[in-house]
């Protein structure tokens, strides 16, 4: 079988993957074991990949208007409104909204297109929601964005430093290096995060510290560092504003941390007892109106101390997205050019426009995401075209959002699916090649630039990103500027161009790839840049920065609350964010049922004291109201979330739960200079939804559900429903019939209209097609049992005496639930994740879930011992 070597197109981790297609259009996926970030290692999504692919949803063939076109009606369509709305409106009144999805080829096209051709800098990506404040705050200490660090700094690091970053759950497998480390050298871990969460359970030390109030324990460790005589005094020597910044922290309180100043003290102690210290952050650090104030505050210490840039330390920014670091390289945010040149840099903009030979190269900043979407919902675009993305879902006042795109005069998208809540609304789709028929080149969170690979046709007329933008590029007469035959030959022209920032001294320089012929190209290996006089090497342990001047700066920075205040009417703080198992809105992870086994629908965290006050019980709903949406939820009643704090998942849509679109709360606040949106300190209210009804349903297809509550998943025999509803329907059998349009099966009802309950089950020759649930309280009945039913001969809701209910899923990769966990725990004695596995095989895989099992072992011990 040949084996192609890819990337796995998930997380910013960049794992290396060994794909094996079976000829049937499906494959088997394995890790890599000679990929530098992941040495064989999958997590649960990247295991799952196989289960995504295949015909099943896809997009085949363009559309206008939801009738199929031919490909040269619809690039003309696009090609034609866009030329015809720049002429009548400007460049300024078209915009492209891009995905850190994109290969770095498509990435790069795109943003030539936009920059260079069309003449504005209205392109921006969904990576403005990811780390912009890390771009910010990057350019501020060193004059570019670079990332100093390496993975191989989490393998040598004496302690590493988890600021806002759930990193068990969003970059398991960069979690199972730091516990590696852990195991190996004895590293500590600790964790900077308002919630206790799976990145907790193998930490040395957790600071639940209030939401937005980074700034103020990273300006107290400064303090701290100083006063304990801890400052390197020749670093600082060569670093800018250094006593501002030093004086910033000795006056900054630690009051709005919430923490106490033991537990500050301790964390303080660790951090200046280590040299070797990699402080890790993420979204939690990047998605605040005071973002990259966050990223600064975390510099700042490791420039105090000359901890950078050397083997084991340095502040280190992992992605959220596959190609986030690509899209930065190439310019992809509105404030940036290419190759980390800067668009307000006259002699930057004169050499990109002559390499470019652009008629009309942009000469100011476009708008960013939340702006570019307001210019929308105004008028002032009147032409978008949006890639891989899903901005009617994800964007902050995300139903505003919504319907400024379906306002829009133009709407083209280009995705792999029609079905999304932003496809759904434009006038022209584009069908696109998927994961495992793409072929370009990604960059993951340490600078390595990695091959995707395409190892599978692409189906029907879908094509690849890049072809979509150069054929409409084209047709608006710049043929020879976007005359690309192959990725490789755009690969080659944007090595090039880096040659020219190398040039001007900047960071990002891989130049020494330019003359790849194409095997080369096709066979590269994962590299990490820069690639032309040195490869792959550290940056700013000499204290030498691409600032003008050459120095590193600090950066004094205050302490900000989040923009969104509380008050009585909206008295939560509403923090959002990923699960592990569903990557983004789930257009290609929520066709896994394994995956989607582990939660199957959208919930919210509530502290169990403000459960109480409001009445809120464990797997009730809970309405949520913000001043710009609502949503319905279930309750998780826990304290692993504050008191007057929230926390809600980011991946359900209009497609699998539409009441559960959680950034239709979130308010469009963002930091001032990254543009980033604050989505973990929104403000909302919650009270119990006033369900009278609730249900669970399993069918071997698609359902309709209409009810006032629905989430919908895949399961290994079809789909699975939870539903509910304010009314009870007048007649279930008839309710039952419309959502799974079965209008004639045979039927087998059951149900006590005393006690409001109700069992349907349909057949056909003897076998279940679907069945509904219902009961006035939420259902205590085994489905993980029962979404195996669909197709089987007989379903009874029950297990059979024999069979004991082995739970919510655990361990997506063997699909072992809570229930079998704990029974070997309790009645087995089975005290340790290694003996769970050894018995049960969980954990044994990607271990994504090898903390949650540390944590109900922990906890049955607990129990154990008060007993
Ligand atoms: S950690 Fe998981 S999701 Fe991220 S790249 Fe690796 S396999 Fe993919």
């Amino acid at each position: 079988m040949t084996q192609t070597r890819s990337t796995c197109p998930y997380c910013g981790v960049g794992c290396g993957v060994l794909l094996s297609p079976d000829g049937q259009g499906g494959l088997t996926v394995k890790g890599d074991p000679d990929h530098p970030a992941n040495r064989g290692r999958l997590c649960s999504k990247g295991s799952a990949l196989a289960q995504t692919v295949g015909p099943e949803g896809r997009l085949l063939a363009p559309q206008i208007g939801g009738r199929t076109a031919g490909w040269d009606e619809a690039l003309d369509r696009v090609a034609d409104r866009f030329a015809r709305t720049v002429a009548e409106h400007g460049p300024d009144s078209v915009a492209f909204y891009a995905s850190g999805q994109m290969l770095t080829e498509d990435y790069y096209v795109a943003n030539k297109f936009m920059k260079g051709f069309v003449g504005t800098a209205n392109i921006d990506t969904n990576s403005r929601l990811c780390m912009a404040s890390t771009v910010a705050g990057h350019k501020r200490a060193f004059g570019t964005d670079t990332v100093p660090g390496t993975y191989e700094d989490l393998d040598e690091a004496d302690l590493v430093v988890l600021v806002g970053s759930n990193l068990a759950w969003c970059h398991p497998i960069l979690h199972r290096r730091v516990l590696d480390a852990k195991a190996k050298r004895g590293t500590k871990i600790v964790v900077v995060d308002p919630r206790v969460t799976a990145t907790c359970d193998g930490a040395d030390l957790h600071l639940p510290l209030r939401i937005g109030s980074d700034v103020a324990l990273f300006n107290r460790l400064l303090a701290a560092i100083e006063a304990a005589g801890a400052l390197d005094a020749d670093y600082l020597s060569r670093t800018d504003d250094a006593e501002a910044t030093l004086a910033a922290a000795r006056a900054a309180s630690t009051e709005p941390t919430g923490l106490s100043v033991e537990l500050i003290d301790r964390f303080c102690r660790l951090w200046i007892g280590h040299e070797r210290v990699v402080t890790v952050f993420s979204q939690g650090v990047n998605q605040s109106s005071a973002g990259t104030d966050k990223v600064n505050a975390i510099l700042n210490c490791h420039i105090a101390t000359g901890r950078i840039g050397r083997p084991g330390m340095g502040p280190f920014s992992v992605t959220g997205q596959p190609n986030a670091m690509g899209g930065r390289e190439v310019g992809g945010l509105a404030n940036m050019l290419a190759c980390h040149m800067d668009l307000g840099n006259p002699a930057h903009r004169a050499a990109v426009g002559d390499f470019w030979e652009a008629p009309r190269l942009a000469d100011r900043p476009g708008l960013k995401v939340v702006d570019m979407f307001r210019a929308v919902a105004d008028g002032r675009i009147k032409a978008l075209w949006i890639m891989h993305t899903n901005p009617a879902v994800t964007l902050p006042e995300a139903d505003a959002v919504r319907d400024a795109i379906s306002a829009c005069d133009f709407t083209v998208v280009s995705d792999i699916t029609a079905e999304t809540d932003t496809a759904r609304l434009a006038d022209v789709l584009l069908p696109a090649t998927a994961w495992g028929e793409k072929d370009g080149t990604v960059t993951n969170s340490d600078r390595t630039i990695s091959r995707q690979r395409a190892a599978l046709p692409a189906p029907g007329e879908a094509r690849p990103d890049w072809w979509h933008i150069t054929q409409v590029a084209r047709r608006m007469g710049w043929h020879a500027a976007f005359d690309y035959q192959s990725p490789a030959e755009i690969f080659r022209e944007h090595a090039a161009l880096s040659g020219i920032a190398g040039g001007f001294g900047l960071d990002f320089d891989i130049s020494g790839l330019a003359d790849l012929d194409d095997a080369g190209y096709a066979a590269l290996e994962p590299t990490r840049w820069p690639v032309a006089t040195r490869r792959g090497g550290r940056f700013f342990a000499d204290g030498r920065s691409f600032r003008p001047g050459g120095r590193v700066a600090m950066v004094p920075v205050e302490w900000r609350a989040p923009e969104a205040r509380r008050a009585p009417r909206f008295p939560f703080r509403l923090n959002t964010g990923r699960i592990r198992d569903q990557w983004h809105t789930m257009t290609r992870t929520g066709r896994a049922a394994r995956l989607s086994s582990h939660l199957a629908e959208p919930f919210v965290e509530i502290h169990t004291d403000d459960a109480a006050e409001l009445g809120i019980a464990q797997d009730r709903l809970v309405e949520l109201t913000s001043p710009t949406g609502t949503a319905i939820l279930r309750a998780t009643v826990t304290d692993r979330v504050q008191p007057g704090t929230l926390f809600a998942p980011i991946h359900w849509t209009g497609e699998t739960a539409p009441t559960g679109r959680i950034d239709a709360l979130v308010a469009s606040h963002v930091d001032p200079i990254s543009g980033q949106p604050e989505s973990k300190a929104g403000v909302c209210a919650a009270r119990p939804f006033e369900a009278a009804w609730f249900g669970f349903a399993v069918s071997a297809r698609p359902m309709n559900a209409t009810s006032d509550y629905w989430a919908a998943a895949r399961s290994e025999a079809g789909w699975r429903m939870e539903l509910a509803g304010r009314q009870p329907p007048q007649d279930w059998e008839a309710e039952a019939r419309r959502l799974f349009d079965l209008p004639q099966a045979e039927a087998q009802v059951l149900t006590d209209s005393a006690r409001g309950v109700a069992r349907i089950a349909f057949h056909e020759g003897g076998r279940l097609l679907a069945a509904l649930f219902a009961a006035p309280e939420p259902l205590g009945i085994m489905r993980d049992y029962l979404v195996t039913m669909p197709g089987e001969d007989a379903i009874t809701g029950r297990a059979s005496a024999d069979m004991p209910d082995p739970g919510p899923t655990l361990c997506s990769c063997f699909g072992v639930g809570v229930n079998t966990i704990l029974t070997a725990i309790e009645r087995e004695g089975l005290l340790t994740v290694e003996a769970i596995g050894q018995a049960l095989s969980a954990g044994t895989n990607c271990g994504s879930c090898r903390p949650e099992i540390a944590a109900l072992i922990a906890a049955a011990t607990t129990k154990e011992a008060a007993e």
